[in-house]
């Protein structure tokens, strides 16, 4: 096994918009990202769906025929 094919690739720390933290493999020390795991918009925007479609229902109630 040839060990330097990749000198540079290891543990990178990734640090979140959200301010969450893990490790993950790569070439680079640190990276930083929008969205993680704990903040991603399939999790964040289904609640903010559900409250939305809340206000529709609402409105459409209130003015709607
Ligand atoms: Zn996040």
């Amino acid at each position: 096994m040839k060990k330097d094919i990749h000198p540079n690739f290891g543990e990178a720390k990734v640090v979140c918009g959200c301010g969450n933290t893990f490790i993950t493999g790569s070439v680079k020390k640190e990276l930083r990202v929008d969205v993680c795991s704990k903040c991603h918009p399939f999790y964040t925007g289904q609640q903010r769906n559900a409250a939305v479609g809340g206000r529709i229902e609402k409105f459409n109630k209130r003015y709607g025929k």
